[in-house]
């Protein structure tokens, strides 16, 4: 089924809820949870038939989720997004960060402010979605449930706590679709057509805590080797000892996919890879930042500390440093790479928020079928092919709950667009939302 869509009120619809700082914090007490209520008053006055229709309850304080009931509940489907947003003053923006501008004419028509891409732009496709085909008296043949949580940028509890009540009711999602790929061209060399990469799994994510203890002091009489200049050391000892490399089964198939559609001679080089392999291994782990993180677990020493004033010693030197879990490996893995490497039992490493990676959700089965073609018919000549996430999402938690997990947020994205998600000047298209909500509307209506 494919109802009509009021454009122009959908897109004064996203920038009603763009215009919401709905901005969390790690700290709890520096969020302003009005505006958390807010939003969700103004989704109930925004999307009135959605908020008659279906069932809906708070989880975890702010995080929302909707059931549509279906004919049935036997294969239910999760579609996701979150609400909260990452910080942003008007520093170095166009336009300003909360003002949801709507800027230029036409087919070129853009709408300013954080929140369009990451991830409201999603939120707002999903329900423009399920107002019109509620409207247009469709009920879904299974159960339909919306989770928009509170707390995805901080890493927070609200999806797990989602996933803890379907769990509890017994429900084992036959689809869970969250923000992740998107629709991109020139990511991968040779290809011109524009792809869709749709996150299969993701990467683990935890932190370390590296510390090195000493004797505090004058800094006029400091000893030979003062904490930080051990702990500087065994930071670069790290730096300079690479994880092992390995391409994931999911590369392969990406790679496979994707070369099929390269020109020669590449094409030759990604669709023969019982020959061409091991040097591809080596060339994606020298090639780019992005590349290198693909077939390998990766670390960045994001955090230092070291003395209390500038003419004192550091009785305490400490750094953090954020590792990210290739798939076939553990943190347990890494962790005893990070030892192996620093060489020093001086340093004391503590584990910090441990998540392993994703399992493999898979490519082939009616929930993948009905992602992919959905994709190829909302975006015509567009090449679908599953990636292995770099970042983590709220997803991760359905992993316990469903085997049927994918990360795709349906909007075309240029490479500077992608370089906007969580820093300044962050805008959606209009043409690209109404894509976005299209996808959605197609998707909802199979369901
Ligand atoms: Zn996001």
């Amino acid at each position: 089924m494919q109802p009509a869509i009021d454009e122009s009120r959908a897109v004064e619809n996203l920038r009603a809820l763009v215009r919401i700082p709905t901005v969390s914090h790690l700290n709890d007490e520096g969020t302003d949870w009005s505006q958390f209520a807010l939003f969700r008053e103004t989704i109930a006055r925004l999307y009135p038939k959605t908020h008659a229709a279906l069932e809906q309850e708070i989880v975890d304080g702010h995080t929302m989720l909707f059931r549509w009931a279906g004919a049935s509940a036997t294969e239910p489907t999760v579609l996701m997004a979150h609400y909260d947003v990452v910080a942003a003053d008007d520093q170095g923006w166009d336009h300003p960060a909360f003002a949801a501008n709507l800027v230029g004419e036409g087919a070129e028509q853009v709408v300013w402010g954080r929140g369009t891409l990451d991830d409201k732009g999603s939120l707002a496709c999903i329900l423009e979605a399920v107002e019109a085909l509620v409207a247009a008296g469709h009920t879904p043949a299974n159960d339909v449930y919306l989770s928009f949580g509170h707390n995805e940028e901080t890493a927070g509890s609200g999806a797990g706590m989602v996933v803890d009540v379907l769990e509890e009711r017994g429900i084992r999602p036959a689809l869970v679709l969250d923000e992740g790929g998107a629709v991109v061209e020139g990511i991968f060399p040779g290809v011109s057509k524009p792809i869709a990469v749709v996150g299969v799994s993701e990467k683990g994510i935890f932190s370390l805590r590296l510390v090195v203890e000493q004797q505090g002091g004058h800094a006029s009489t400091p000893p030979k080797f003062a904490a930080t200049v051990r702990l500087a050391r065994a930071l670069v000892r790290l730096n300079r000892q690479g994880f092992r490399t390995s391409f994931v089964p999911t590369n392969l198939e990406m790679i496979r996919t994707l070369g099929a559609h390269a020109r020669q001679p590449l094409r030759w080089v990604f669709t023969n890879l019982w020959l061409t392999r091991v040097p591809l291994l080596g060339l994606f782990a020298r090639l780019s930042d992005e590349t290198n993180a693909m077939v390998r677990t990766t670390q960045a020493v994001t955090q230092l500390r070291g003395a209390q004033a500038a003419n004192a010693l550091p009785e305490r030197a400490e750094a953090i440093v954020n590792i990210r879990v290739a798939i076939d490996s553990s943190v347990d893995e890494a962790v005893r790479h990070v030892r192996r490497a620093i060489r020093d039992d001086a340093v004391t490493i503590e584990v910090l928020h441990p998540t392993e990676p994703s399992p493999v959700s898979p490519t082939t089965g009616r929930a993948w079928d009905l992602v992919k073609a959905t994709i190829e018919e909302t975006y015509p000549g567009t090449i679908v092919t599953p990636y292995v996430m770099l970042g983590a999402s709220d997803s991760r938690h359905f992993t316990r709950i469903s085997d049927f997990v994918y990360r795709f947020s349906p909007f075309e994205m240029s490479r500077e667009e992608r370089g906007t998600l969580h820093a300044k000047n962050e805008r959606i298209r209009v043409a690209t939302f109404l894509k976005g909500v299209a996808f959605y509307t197609r998707l909802a209506g199979l369901l």
